[in-house]
C-alpha cells in the first residue's frame, strides 16, 4: 500500500484546507458512487418491469419518463464525479487550486464552496455565457 505525500499549500491554500478540501472531495466521490449504483439498480428494475413489448398509454409513457429521469441523473452524477476525480488527480500532483484554462487562482472561497471546481470565477463566467471558453 502506498502513502500519499503529504499535501502541500499551493495557489493560496493552507495545507489543512487542502486536506479539509480533499476529505469533502472523497466523501463527495463515494455518495456519487453509491447513487451511481442505487441508479443503475433502478434503471435494471424499471427495464425488467417493462419488457421489450410495447407498452400502450399512459403507463407506457410514464416508465419511459422515469427512464429519462434516471438517465439524465445518472449523466449529471457522471460529469460530477468526473470532475470530483479530476479535482483528486489535481490534489495530489499539486496542480489543484489553479484555473485550468488561464492559470490563475481559483481562490479559496470558491474553493470551499466547491472543492472540484476548475475554472476561476472569470472563466466560469465566460463559459457560462458564451457557452465556450
Ligand atoms: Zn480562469
Amino acid at each position: 500500500m502506498t502513502v500519499d505525500p503529504p499535501l502541500r499549500a499551493q495557489a493560496g491554500l493552507d495545507a489543512d484546507t487542502l486536506v479539509d478540501l480533499k476529505r469533502r472531495l472523497l466523501a463527495h466521490q463515494g455518495e456519487l458512487l453509491g447513487r451511481e449504483g442505487t441508479l443503475r439498480a433502478r434503471l435494471a428494475a424499471e427495464e425488467s418491469a417493462t419488457p421489450n413489448t410495447f407498452v400502450a398509454g399512459a403507463e407506457g409513457g410514464a416508465a419511459a419518463e422515469a427512464d429519462d429521469e434516471v438517465i439524465a441523473m445518472l449523466h449529471h452524477d457522471d460529469a460530477e464525479l468526473n470532475a470530483v476525480t479530476a479535482a483528486l488527480t489535481r490534489l495530489q500532483d499539486g496542480q489543484y487550486g489553479w484555473c485550468t484554462h488561464c492559470g490563475e487562482e481559483i481562490g479559496r472561497a470558491r474553493l470551499l464552496a466547491l472543492p472540484q471546481a476548475e475554472l476561476c470565477i472569470a472563466c466560469q463566467d465566460v463559459l457560462e455565457h458564451r457557452g465556450a471558453l
